[in-house]
């Protein structure tokens, strides 16, 4: 290796992402080629001597580039996938090239303040309790899990019992209250914190499948003891937000009742909207919860991978997360990132946010959530004045769910054929649901980079798909 080895490296590297990003407003977003085609080109046997960096980096650009999905192009709409946002782009390359290792401040003083202020600035703009704490993690299921870690410890210690110390066997139960079709990462979540998927009562929802408040109190009379309840700031599949006056009421009552409780709102989807005035009366009540997960890299548009963990309580935030080794240097007065996530070296991924918000701008973000609501709101109405198509949900946020018609009753086949079509010819994403036992086709917003032109092309063309597969 030498000294000169960075310049080849970016010498290649610049060009190729230049061309990338360039290209997204007209590239395929989904590649050609299977499993075998792809293993074929990455496939070179690995060397005793090994390859030159600059070799390897240009042959990685061009092997691997056939098969990269535009996951940033604004026709991506599969799954809840963010874009890029360029000031994200530029932090991105900087925290790689610096290469800090962002667990503690005094290592790595920079980046520690930059995460402290996207912090501060996050609690702010979603207009959060201002004592609350950040935690900067890999991603949604990582926020559902720091937590519903806090959450676990505090509503057992309330009882006294330390689970930090002496674990769950012989502990008091937790009883753990979600709503019927929850995330699987909240469920994922509980097998990795010892409370088990099966362990979790499951609460009817509406039609939008938000939860239902006289439910969730029937629910809540029949259950004593430590509680945690987890509830939605955006459905994947509707988009709904649930009624956080409601569920905060209830909950107030079940403490009252003598029930360590504690509420947290999965807000991987939609979490941004408190950040929107317009969406203001979806999100009344949300700072009455306990804890919020959302995604740096959905709505947000920060690079991958980047997930944000909030909890009102910080001292129950940071008993669960932090830990003490004699070799450290903690307890300076610093901010040390990681007391606040499950990761001990880590990337300084708070540092995305920072740019992106920065660029942004308070108006910049609420224009954004609005941008993705109306598209979304466009996308439905240019697929329902036609006879091929119905709009299942109530699109109030970023998410439609289409049931394609089809003449000979199979709409779940033709909304697959659809899907497939557009892929195929390269010029959108769309991905599937099974939702109330039917197979639908889900339509996500989440990109700045989606405009109507866009909308309006691939609406055409998905209606194009639908005639062609109900033949
Ligand atoms: C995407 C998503 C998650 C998981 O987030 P990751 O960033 O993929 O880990 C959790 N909950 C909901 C509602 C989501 O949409």
């Amino acid at each position: 290796m030498h000294r000169s080895d960075w310049e080849g490296v970016l010498g290649v590297v610049g060009p190729v992402a230049l061309e990338y990003l360039n290209s997204l407003p007209t590239r395929r977003v989904y590649p050609d080629g299977g499993h075998p085609e792809v293993k074929a080109a990455l496939d070179h046997p690995l060397t005793d001597d090994g390859v030159d960096p600059v070799q390897v980096v240009a042959e990685l650009a061009r092997d691997l580039a056939p098969y990269i999905t535009a996951h940033a192009s604004g026709r991506f709409f599969g799954f809840v996938i963010g874009g890029l946002h360029p000031a994200s782009w530029g932090a991105e390359l900087l925290v790689s090239t610096w290469d800090q290792n962002a667990g503690l401040f005094p290592p790595t003083p920079g980046v520690a303040v930059a995460e402290e202020l996207a912090a501060q600035w996050l609690i702010d703009l979603l207009h959060l309790p201002p004592e609350s704490s950040v935690g900067f993690v890999t991603g949604g299921q990582m926020a559902n899990f720091t937590c519903l870690a806090a959450a676990r410890d505090e509503v057992l210690r309330q009882t006294g019992w330390d689970v930090e110390a002496d674990g769950l066997v012989g502990s008091p139960g937790v009883t753990v209250v979600l709503k019927e079709g929850v995330h699987s990462t909240v469920l994922r979540a509980l097998r990795f914190l010892g409370l088990g998927e099966r362990s979790a009562v499951l609460v009817p929802c509406d039609n939008q499948d938000r939860v239902l408040p006289q439910a969730l109190e029937r629910t809540l009379e029949a259950v004593s003891g430590p509680t945690i309840i987890a509830v939605e700031c955006g459905n994947v599949n509707t988009g709904a937000f649930d009624d956080f006056d409601s569920v905060a009421d209830l909950a107030d009552r079940h403490r009252a009742g003598g029930n360590p409780t504690w509420v947290h709102v999965d807000g991987a989807v939609m979490l941004l909207a408190a950040a929107a005035p317009s969406m203001s009366r979806h999100v009344k009540g949300l700072d009455r919860m306990d804890s919020w997960s959302t995604d740096g890299h959905k709505l947000l548009n920060v690079a991958y991978d980047c997930g944000v963990a909030i909890c009102r309580n910080p001292a129950a935030h940071r008993a669960a997360m932090s830990v003490q080794a004699s070799y450290l240097e903690q307890g300076t007065g610093a901010r040390d990132p990681m007391d606040w996530n499950p990761e001990f070296s880590r990337r300084a991924r708070g540092v995305g946010v920072y740019a992106t918000l920065r660029s942004l701008g308070r108006s910049g973000v609420a224009a954004l959530v609005d941008r993705t609501v109306s598209h979304a709101q466009r996308f439905a109405q240019a697929l329902e004045v036609s006879d091929r198509a119905q709009v299942v949900n109530d699109v109030v946020s970023n998410q439609a769910l289409v049931r394609w018609l089809a003449p000979d009753g199979d709409h779940g086949r033709l909304a697959d054929r659809v899907m497939a079509g557009i892929r195929a010819e390269g010029l959108a994403f769309f991905s599937g649901t099974t939702y109330r036992g039917e197979r639908l086709m889900r339509i996500s917003v989440s990109d700045w980079a989606t405009d109507t032109d866009d909308v309006d092309r691939v609406a055409q063309a998905l209606l194009r798909h639908a005639e062609q597969g109900s033949i």
